[in-house]
């Protein structure tokens, strides 16, 4: 089974075929980033329109370097939420257009679901295993129990993660977006410089906070600035990283204990983190814990993951009809 899918929730315009949920044959990624730049974030009207100009040719590129044609393609898969309404609505009726012309079945994707079904993708990697899903919007921790079912054991009560890294990273200049900014200035940091608070440690909670984080960091910026002593901005990037890494890392293999699951895997964009790779990769180790991380450009959005996970939906007898709508607050369940 041949699946197209298409993401265009945030500011990733991205089309891509994926056999059987798990073979990828094409991923093509416009992404506006360097348009949304100046702004210091995403602006849901530019993001819009761009999508509008990018789609046609971003979902023609998917299919000539897949070597296929519409013909071949056997379901289209689009997010339909969480995310940008106006955004969420071009690559949905883009998808579903294409659908209803080849008289072939259509299927509206959560793209939470896809960032966690991007574990699947060139791999054989398969449920149950607890994941931690960290993006731009969401981070929580799920117990994935077979595809298409979840049990949510933790979520964040304020920021996301990533927004967390972007706001941060933006406070110490570093541009957006942030994450990868500080990934890389934290190599050079002393990651023990500044002992930030962490919430929510007591055990078996695996709810996060990272606005109290977040404050932190910007009020000890503030005083250092105003006392007038020279900012050091790779030690706050690196601390402000281990912080994160340290919550998530022990709260991710603390779920996995208590759910007595050998498998976890990590999803969403901050799960490009190299620290949080590197750390879980050791932890899991020790603990004896299959590890899996889906490759760097699937954590971020992109069409293959909403194809996977639109292929698992299809086969489990899932199909949306034409009048879905989008849904910009769209729950995981
Ligand atoms: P959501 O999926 O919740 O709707 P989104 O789609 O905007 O949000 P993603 O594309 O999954 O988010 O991820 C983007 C986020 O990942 C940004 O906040 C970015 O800073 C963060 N990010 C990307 N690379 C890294 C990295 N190496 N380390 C930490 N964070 C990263
Ligand atoms: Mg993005
Ligand atoms: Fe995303």
């Amino acid at each position: 089974t041949i699946v197209l899918g298409i993401e265009t929730s945030c500011d990733e315009t991205s089309a891509s075929v994926v056999k059987d949920g798990k073979i990828v044959m094409s991923n093509v990624i416009y992404s506006q980033i360097n348009i949304h730049k100046e702004f210091g974030g995403v602006v849901p009207e530019i993001a819009s329109r761009n999508h509008i100009e990018a789609i046609g040719n971003v979902v023609e590129e998917s299919l000539i370097k897949a070597g296929v044609t519409l013909d071949d393609i056997d379901v289209v898969a689009a997010t339909y939420g969480p995310g940008l309404v106006g955004a969420l609505l071009v690559g949905l009726s883009y998808g579903k257009a294409l659908a209803y012309g080849k008289g072939i079945p259509f299927v509206g994707v959560n793209h939470i679901e896809g960032h966690i079904s991007a574990n699947y993708l060139d791999s054989d990697f398969e449920p149950p295993f607890i994941c931690l899903i960290a993006s731009g919007g969401h981070s929580h921790i799920v117990f994935v129990k077979d595809y298409g079912r979840y049990e949510v054991l933790g979520r964040t009560m304020d920021d996301a993660a990533g927004e967390a890294f972007d706001k941060v990273a933006r406070a110490l200049g570093l541009g957006y977006p942030g994450g990868p900014k500080i990934d890389e200035i934290s190599k050079s940091g002393d990651p023990y410089r500044y002992s930030f608070p962490k919430s929510f440690m007591e055990k078996d909670n695996f709810d996060f906070s990272f606005s109290g984080l977040k404050t932190a960091v910007i009020n000890q910026l503030h005083k250092e600035r105003q006392n007038g002593i020279e900012v050091n901005v790779a030690d706050y990037a690196a601390s402000f990283q281990m912080n994160v890494v340290d919550v998530f890392s022990s709260k991710l293999i603390e779920a996995a204990k208590f759910k007595n699951i050998k498998k976890i895997s990590i999803a969403g964009g901050v799960a490009s983190n190299s620290l949080l790779r590197e750390r879980l990769k050791r932890l899991a180790d020790e603990e004896g814990f299959v590890i899996h991380f889906p490759k760097q450009v699937y954590c971020t959005d992109n069409g293959a993951m909403i194809a996977s996970a639109g292929y698992f939906d299809f086969i489990r007898g899932k199909v949306s009809g034409l009048d879905l709508n989008a849904v910009p607050y769209l729950k995981l369940f």
